[in-house]
């Protein structure tokens, strides 16, 4: 048994310190990572860990080889002239190019799910621009954090761990140093963290955006902030709260789910980033970021390999093997029924999209790439299993920061699957020869 250092793919923190025991065949033991980290350790030997290739026959999922699964999707894709394409934020990155070439290839639409998350953020700040920081600039430097709609404790369980209760390079100090700011409209298990000096800021809920819009009012300026408050938050709370903001030396603003997820997401979002340029235009001495918490391990990829390749992060649609322009997004290529099969990889959009989208997505062919059981796989007509990346197959990722970190396999995948680049290679190849 040896014990070897790795990258928990658990969630878009990428903890590259946990341990783990092994013999190069099994994992015995895992050190440090957190429940949700250790789940993910779990799925190598889970019921719900998808092993078998499947096909439809007759209304059934059957049991099938992969060659046979393989050969299916094949046909299916070469019969389809609207293909979609979407998941890809629980892949390597290298599996992300592979899913932009064969979808350049099949004249097909290819989305991840950043485009439902974080990715209205980057979008947001072609407008605006971002001031973005990384996690060690956050362990070393900040000394004031804002989780905006953001439950950390339980979406990214080790996040506190580190940026919070973690001392600084550069300080002898740690969290006596650092303010923690919550806004959010419900009382979420981050608020355990929270001390005298803290400020917890219970937002009425959908009211974000005039709450943002009274602090780029008043900015610097606390005295003309209205008696009553402003989106449930009260006067004295609201100086609190500006005065951590314009006197922070390295503040550092956590965008979550409660904010993307927002019914007026975009607009919430500019004005958010455009409050956090302004203090930044501002500050004499100090700097505000932000840092987007998207979920699934390599959301951050995809932009990066898009962005990259094609100049366009988001929303790519093919046509003569080449990009064209479109408005459409994932979303409305659903609901216009504008796709003919789909190719689902590392991704659960019957559970994860509204009741109406998912019941136009499962009436087309669903060809899916995963490692786990879903409800997507209950319609798909083709399931490839694939190999866990960063357990039974290695890849460059990309941490919620921005970082790029690579991926180690620690042990073989059983039944020799495949990773995800290796299937997307096959379908690739596959549909080239013809
Ligand atoms: S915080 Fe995320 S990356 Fe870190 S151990 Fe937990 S699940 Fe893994």
């Amino acid at each position: 048994m040896v014990d070897k250092r790795t990258t928990c793919t658990g969630c878009s923190l990428l903890c590259d310190d946990v341990i783990v025991r092994t013999d190069g065949l099994y994992i015995d033991e895992i050190f440090g990572a957190c429940l949700k980290g250790k789940e993910k350790y779990d799925l190598i030997t889970s019921k719900n860990r998808l092993l078998t290739p499947f096909i439809r026959e007759d209304g059934e999922l059957v049991k099938t080889s992969i060659d046979k699964a393989l050969e299916k999707a094949i046909g299916i894709i070469e019969k389809s002239s609207k293909p979609l394409l979407y998941g890809f934020s629980t892949v390597s990155s290298q599996a992300q190019l592979k899913g932009i070439e064969l979808a350049k290839l099949i004249n097909g639409f290819i989305d991840s799910n950043s485009i439902i998350c974080q990715g209205k953020v980057l979008n947001a700040s072609k407008q605006t621009g971002i001031t973005l920081t990384t996690i060690s600039e956050a362990i070393n430097k900040a000394d004031l954090l804002i989780f905006w709609g953001a439950n950390v404790a339980e979406s990214i369980p080790r996040l506190l761990n580190k940026v919070l209760f973690s001392r600084g390079k550069f300080r002898m100090t740690g969290r006596e140093i650092k303010t923690i700011i919550i806004i959010d409209p419900v009382k979420t298990a981050s608020f355990g963290v929270m001390g005298v000096r803290d400020i917890a800021l219970k937002v009425e809920p959908g009211r974000d955006i005039e709450l943002i819009r009274a602090l780029k009012e008043e900015c610097c300026t606390p005295d003309s902030i209205p008696s009553t408050g402003v989106s449930g938050i009260d006067r004295d709370d609201l100086k609190r709260l500006l005065i951590q903001l314009t006197n922070t030396e390295n503040g550092i603003i956590f965008i979550g789910q409660g904010i993307v997820g927002s019914s007026n997401n975009s607009e919430v979002i500019q004005e958010l980033l455009e409050l956090v340029q302004m203090i930044n235009i501002r500050q004499q001495k100090g700097r505000m970021s932000v840092m987007m918490l998207g979920g699934h391990y390599n959301m951050v990829g995809f932009e990066h390999v898009a962005l990259s390749l094609l100049g366009k992060n988001h929303s790519l649609q093919f046509s003569d093997n080449k990009l064209i322009e479109t408005s459409n997004t994932i979303i409305s290529k659903i609901n216009n029924d504008d796709f003919d099969c789909s190719i689902i990889v590392g991704s659960d959009p019957i559970s994860h999209l509204p009741w109406k989208l998912s019941k136009k997505l499962a009436s087309k062919p669903i060809i899916l790439i995963d490692n786990k059981k879903s409800a997507t796989l209950n319609f798909a007509d083709v399931c490839v299993p694939s190999a866990i990346t960063g357990i039974e197959c290695g890849g460059l990722a990309y941490r919620l920061d921005h970082v790029p970190l690579e991926l180690e396999k620690i042990i073989n995948p059983p039944n020799n699957i495949f990773s995800d680049e290796e299937i997307l290679s096959k379908l690739y190849e596959g549909l080239k020869r013809g």
